[in-house]
């Protein structure tokens, strides 16, 4: 029988305290896909493996949730007409789009409001990975 301390000794163990992180938002690298970390899958089976887009198992980038959001409302004040209200629309929709231009299209024909991405060439694409590297300078892939 190992050797463990007595409890009549005094000498308590000391709780193990997990650091604190900020809530984190996630965006998937080969499919047009953003949430919450809460809201993603994962690649393996029997509940281990790399978070991933619930829809079609792309992995991920992540950035804290308030960067993310600091980063869109940004893109939208440098001119992208109704990024905010799409960037919601998408992450309430429970499914992923093979582009953002195909997410953008459907937002359009749903909600009637146009999503202009004011994109000059060589510029990265809008919710993309590049993009939203430069949104979240803390970002790191999953
Ligand atoms: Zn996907």
């Amino acid at each position: 029988m190992p050797n463990r301390p007595s409890k009549k000794s005094g000498r308590r163990r000391q709780k193990h305290q997990w650091p604190k992180y900020e809530p984190l938002h996630v965006w998937s690298t080969g499919c047009f896909w953003h949430g919450r970390i809460e809201a993603t899958g994962r690649t393996g089976k029997c509940g281990m493996g790399i978070p991933c887009c619930p829809h079609c198992g792309s992995v991920l980038y992540q950035c804290s949730q308030r960067k993310w959001e600091e980063g869109t409302k940004a893109y939208e004040q440098q001119g992208h007409v109704n990024y905010i209200a799409f960037m919601a629309w998408t992450e309430a929709q429970g499914k992923c789009w093979p582009t953002i231009d195909a997410a953008a299209q459907e937002f359009t024909a749903t909600t009637g409001q146009p999503v202009i991405f004011a994109i000059s060439k060589g510029e990265p694409q809008p919710g993309s990975a590049d993009t939203q590297k430069q949104n979240c300078k803390d970002q790191t892939a999953t």
